[in-house]
């Protein structure tokens, strides 16, 4: 690993982005994300996370390296093919050498209905880099389940497909691509039609982005469309991704959650944006005393970063810190969004719930 003072010039690129900066490239370095599938689009996608410093990257897949796969798998070479190496071992070892100062977890298995949950728990953020709509749609039904935004990718040919699907404000793929598990490009998987490197960038180039401006905090910044494109006739489409829809047991679920949370936080909670500091007060009308949330916080292996008799200071999985004095009053720091401070503090401060800790 590089050292630690570095760490500015490490990431001065990418902090030199204004919406990204110092606070962004922090908030980078204290989020988790899972890569379901490390094929073509996974293997891309963890090296755009590792490069871009994601603290925590946990990789899940099933295969191991074959040399059919060098053709467009970029994290891979021909020894991982001779060893046969799992593509999740061959990955994490490529991913050490390249960022060592972030913590990258290989899990070598198949994900499926009974295992998705303990893969996505601690994520931030799900990106798609399976091959399946089966396994797709398990994911989307975790994510959606647990508030996590899964973003789909998807290649064949010269073509792919992606969509950034967020619980609360878009359908989820199951209401996008019909829900029994039926592909809908059954007739154009890779094993059929073939498939060209530029297609899996270009897809995974958009889905990294789409991850870079949820976990960097830049999160009114997320593009709401289903893409489409072709890079070999060059073509894209876009439209515009349907709202949950209702009567759906997994989007419309989570919209409703999402409505009550909002209902809540019109019972005696109150909030406002501190001017110019990407802060929010949070005034809550039930809080717990701050050392039973200092003991609930210890029992999480949550990372206290203050604590004393008047105030507990912490980061949650979420990005944000919470700056909690007794009494009740909360800031909320990283964030401009009232609604997401007050969800946060309902979340960690208020409810019966355990709170939740990173990774
Ligand atoms: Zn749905």
């Amino acid at each position: 690993m590089l050292d630690a003072g570095g760490w500015e010039t490490r990431y001065s690129r990418q902090i030199r982005f204004a919406p990204i900066g110092t606070d962004g490239q922090r908030r980078l370095g204290e989020s988790a994300v899972l890569v379901a599938g490390v094929g073509a689009l996974g293997a891309s996608l963890a090296q755009h996370m590792a490069r871009a410093g994601v603290g925590t990257i946990r990789l899940v897949d099933r295969d191991y390296v074959e040399p059919s796969n060098l053709q467009r798998q970029a994290l891979f070479d021909e020894a991982d093919a001779r060893d046969a190496l799992p593509k999740a071992v061959a990955a994490a070892n490529k991913l050490r050498n390249v960022n060592g100062g972030i913590r990258i977890e290989a899990r070598v298995a198949d994900l499926d209905s009974g295992n998705a949950d303990s893969f996505v728990r601690g994520a931030d953020l799900v990106l798609d880099g399976t091959d399946n709509a089966e396994t797709r749609l398990i994911l989307s039904d975790v994510c959606y389940a647990r508030g996590i935004p899964l973003v789909y990718g998807g290649v064949a040919g010269s073509e792919g497909m992606t969509a950034a699907l967020v619980p609360g404000e878009t359908a989820c793929l199951r209401c996008l691509i019909g829900g029994d598990a039926v592909d809908a490009s059954a007739d154009r998987t890779c094993d059929a039609v073939g498939v060209i490197a530029p297609a899996v960038e270009a897809v995974a180039a958009l889905q990294a982005a789409e991850a870079l401006k949820w976990l960097s905090g830049n999160r009114g910044e997320m593009r709401r469309s289903w893409i489409g494109l072709d890079v070999w006739s060059f073509a894209v489409r876009e439209s515009k991704l349907p709202a949950p829809r209702t009567e759906c047991e997994c989007c419309g679920r989570a919209g409703r959650q999402v409505r009550q949370v909002a209902a809540k936080a019109r019972e005696g909670i109150s909030a406002a944006l501190l001017c110019g500091r990407d802060t929010v007060q949070v005034t809550l009308a039930d809080p717990l005393p701050l050392a039973e949330v200092k003991a609930r916080l210890e029992r999480s292996g949550a990372e206290l970063l203050a604590a004393n008799g008047w105030l507990l200071k912490w980061s949650v999985p979420e990005g944000e810190r919470i700056v909690l004095f007794e009494g009740g009053r909360a800031l909320v720091q990283g964030t401009g969004d009232e609604e997401h401070a007050i969800r946060l503090c309902l979340k960690y401060v208020q409810e019966g719930r355990e709170p939740a800790c990173a990774g």
